[in-house]
Order: structure tokens, then sequence, then C-alpha cells
């Protein structure tokens, strides 16, 4: 059986224990109200990529709800460390969630509160090369969650619906519209190719800063794409030249149909092809 080691600290001892045994109470108020944040850090090689970012992130998602950290910066990437030498393979894909800990269900925080801490990897699954060749199909759809998408909060059901939405049409991902204006994926973040010119909706409320936005902010620059960081209409998702998708498991990938419209001339663009091979040279220079 597959039972890899995981780092759990549940009432205030933490340790490495056996995927099996490791065990949270039910009053656990991720489990109760969902009330935690989380990370995933892809690894290549036996390193951490872009962690001193997904730190950042880690730190703004617990500022943002109001939940003390409980590790500082060394001891959270000591810990992740732990459980990435626990694992044989040499790319993984780190989680990391932190909860409001264990107490009398009451949706206020708790007067007393001890994170509970939960540190597992997977191994780290590519998209196949024959579907990077051909690109993803995608489905748009209304964008339902609540207005604080900045926070990677475990509170994830409109994610999941989205998700699903994807599954149930044959599709990659779904493409989420708030007002008329393109948001993100269920578990990425959605750019368009007008000409030469890379555009994504700002990084506000609405979308989740993807550690990839950034990086492909820097990519972009590194080759001298120009980038845009504006609202984007719907129509202008569908007239675009090429669409991307940009996550730690999809890395950059192009969507060449949503819905039944192909996008641009419905293979992977050159744009995609640049941006591809840099975050390559990126991972490679990590
Ligand atoms: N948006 C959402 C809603 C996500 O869940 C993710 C994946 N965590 C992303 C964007 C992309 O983030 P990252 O580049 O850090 O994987």
């Amino acid at each position: 059986m597959n039972n890899p080691l995981v780092y759990l600290n549940s009432n205030g001892s933490g340790s490495l224990t056996p995927l099996s045994e490791a065990k949270v109470s039910v009053l656990d108020r991720g489990f109760i109200f969902g009330d935690g944040i989380y990370e995933v850090i892809p690894v290549y090689a036996k390193k951490m990529f872009r962690a001193e970012q997904h730190m950042a992130r880690l730190l703004r998602s617990l500022a943002a709800i109001g939940m003390p950290n409980p590790h500082s910066k060394e001891e959270w990437l000591q810990l992740l460390q732990q459980v990435m030498d626990a694992h044989s393979g040499d790319d993984q894909m780190l989680y990391l969630q932190v909860t409001r800990g264990v107490a009398k269900r009451a949706h206020a925080f708790p007067a007393e509160m001890v994170p509970t801490v939960f540190i597992m990897s997977n191994p780290l699954t590519p998209i196949s090369s024959e579907v990077r060749a051909k690109g993803v199909i995608c489905v748009a759809m209304e964008d339902q969650r609540w207005l604080h998408c900045e926070i990677k909060s475990t509170s994830l059901l409109g994610n999941v619906l989205a998700a699903q939405n994807a599954v149930e049409h044959g599709a990659m991902e779904s493409i989420q519209f708030r007002d008329g204006y393109l948001t993100e994926g269920s578990s990425s973040n959605v750019w368009i190719v007008k000409g030469d010119v890379v555009i994504g909706p700002p990084k506000d409320n609405l979308i989740l800063e993807g550690i990839r936005y950034g990086l492909l902010q820097e990519l972009c620059a590194a080759q001298q794409i120009p980038l845009q960081e504006r609202r984007v209409t719907r129509a202008e998702v569908f007239a675009a030249d090429e669409v991307l998708l940009t996550s730690a498991g999809k890395e950059v990938l192009a969507v060449v149909k949503i819905d039944d419209q192909t996008i641009g001339k419905g293979l992977p663009g050159p744009i995609y092809q640049q941006l591809y091979a840099a975050y390559q040279e990126a991972k490679a220079a990590n």
C-alpha cells in the first residue's frame, strides 16, 4: 500500500507519521467550516520551485484570515523539506494546509487556538507531451465563488463545482467569467494573447494570484513580450489568438477550444511555445 510519511501537527504536537495514521479531530475547524488555508509547491529534482514566493503567499493567506503564523519561514521550509526528503521521487507536489485548529463548534474564532498543520507530498505527474502538443479544451462558466478569491482558502466548494463542471463537459478546465469579465479557472490562472501581447486579469480579490502569475510576468519581460494586467471581456477571450492556463501542475498550457469555439488556429501558438520553453529553462535554473 502507498503509505507515505506526512507531517501532522494537531493539538500542539507535530511529527512525521504514515499517512494512514495521520488523524485529526472531527471538531477541527478545517473539517467543520473549511476554516483554513493551503499551498501547493512543485518540487523539481528534489528542490522546491519558487519556494520564497510560496512562503510569501502563505503569510498573506494567514494574515488575510486573521490566523497567527505558527512557524517562522525557516521552520516552514524545514518541515516541507522533511516531508520532501521522506519521498523517493525527484519531482513532487508538496501540499501544506493550516486550519484554525480544534474547538467547540462556534463560527467566530475560538479564544484559544492551536492551528492544525498538515503537509504531504505526492508524485508530480506532468501533462503528457501528447496533450501539450494538441492543446486542451475548456468550458466557459459564470464565476459563482465568493469575493475573496485572492485568499488561498481550503473553502473550495466553488472551485470544486467549477472543476466538476469541466469534467462533465469533457474539458480540462472551466474558464470563469464574472459580470462578463474573465476571472480564472477552477485551479489555474487564465491569459489571452492578442497579437504579440499577453493579457491577464488584474491581481485583485476576484482571482488567486498564482505563483505562476509573477513567473509569467518575469518570463514575458525576459522574452520582451509585452504583458498587460487589465480586465478582459468574454468577447476578447473568444476572439483571442491564443489562450493560456498557468498553474503549478499545468505550468503553461495552451487552450485550443472553449465550448464549441476554436481559439486562434486551433493549435498551441507561438507565444505558448516561447513561454513554455522559457518555463522549462526557469525550472532547469532553479
Ligand atoms: N487560481 C486558482 C483558483 C488556483 O487554485 C490556482 C492553483 N493553486 C491558481 C490560480 C494558480 O496558482 P499557482 O500558479 O500558484 O499554481
